[in-house]
């Protein structure tokens, strides 16, 4: 790989970062007349630590990573952002993705003014390594993998996924937003290997914790420095820092909940198999199944009216007739195959 010297912005390199009064003053037990806050309204009068110091060390201990290899972000949206404004040069730098994938790292080049090299997956949905090399050329900063794939919920082969690590030039930015529902094909443990791997998560799906925003991105200390060096000086709110530190005490409820909706994906399997108007359900790691069907729009719409509401992913590469389910509970998904028995009988 390049050196990191290579692939940060000249801009970001030079840059002094905003320094708050909780950067100059971070103890605790003083009379606190730094930063114009209120003394009033306790607790929320204060500024959050800029650094989730309490969370990070709770997450580290979970995740088995050192703190400061962790960032914590508005949502791991947050952290698809500073990569693009931490290595990509407006204008004239580029990233290679996947297709299809999730859609948020296409509208972060676009915003960031960036040229995103869409490789299409293989028929079966699984990485071209080599076509994925030899989209970069010397201005392609980030490669982005997601693992298991949005919308089409497997898991590519380690040995594909490393191969791109090791021979790609500059940072992969691997997102494994739905890992806890195969966590052990993360890429987390790699991490001291690949200088130049950034992996993603999330507390948005499996730890149920949409609502808070908080997503992490794992990477070298190096890495890590950059993204606080940019990121706003108190991008995690108290309220965010203080629910997500209660919520990690209850890492049983996110067990149970895995076990639950992986089971529910089986039965939801099933299910699907007896319609008539399923051509194909892919394997899936994730809490969602995408299925390809005769009639897409038009399933979709009578979902819809019935109150069910799925994804319609049939326009998307790869994806002709193709619906994405996400797992609910027994009661919803209940509710979904009540409607699509119905439309099973009315429209086929
Ligand atoms: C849902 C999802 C995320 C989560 O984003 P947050 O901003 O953390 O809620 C990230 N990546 C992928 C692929 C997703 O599907």
């Amino acid at each position: 790989m390049k050196s990191l010297d290579q692939l940060v912005r000249p801009n970001i390199k030079s840059l002094k970062p905003y320094s708050s009064a909780r950067d100059e003053f971070s103890g605790e037990e003083a009379v606190f007349l730094d930063a114009n806050e209120n003394p009033y309204n306790q607790p929320y009068n204060r500024y959050p630590d800029p650094y989730q110091r309490k969370l990070k060390k709770r997450i580290a201990e979970i995740k088995h990573v050192s703190e400061d290899s962790i960032f914590l972000g508005n949502g791991s949206d947050e952290a698809i952002d500073l990569a693009f404004r931490a290595f990509c040069e407006p204008g004239l730098d580029n990233v290679v993705s996947i297709d299809p994938t999730y859609g948020m790292y296409q509208v972060a080049a676009d915003i960031n003014n960036i040229e995103t090299r869409k490789v299409k997956l293989t028929s079966d949905f699984e990485l071209d390594v080599d076509a994925l090399l030899k989209a970069a050329d010397d201005h392609t900063k980030l490669l982005f993998i997601c693992s298991p794939n949005n919308p089409t919920g497997n898991s590519f082969k380690a040995d594909d996924i490393v191969k791109l690590i090791e021979q790609f030039e500059g940072i992969v930015v691997l997102d494994e937003a739905y890992i806890d529902f195969v966590p052990e094909k993360s890429f987390l443990k790699k991490l001291p290997t690949y200088p130049n791997l950034i992996v993603l998560q999330t507390f948005s799906k499996a730890w149920g914790m949409a609502g808070i925003r908080l997503g992490m991105a794992f990477a070298s200390q190096e890495i890590i420095r950059i993204f606080n060096h940019i990121k706003y000086p108190y991008n995690v709110n108290i309220l965010t820092q203080e629910k997500a530190f209660d919520l990690l005490a209850a890492e049983e409820d996110k067990n149970k909940w895995v076990a639950d909706l992986m089971e529910q994906k089986k039965l939801m399997t099933q299910q699907f198999d007896g319609y008539s108007f399923v051509e194909k359900i892919y394997p899936s790691d994730a809490n969602y199944l995408l299925i390809k069907t005769t009639a897409p729009r038009e399933i979709y719409n009578y979902l819809v009216e019935q109150g069910v509401i799925i994804r319609d992913r049939s326009t998307v590469a790869l994806c002709e007739g193709c619906l994405r389910v996400t797992i609910g509970t027994q009661e919803e998904n209940n509710s979904l195959y009540q409607a699509l028995g119905k439309y099973e009988q009315e429209c086929m």
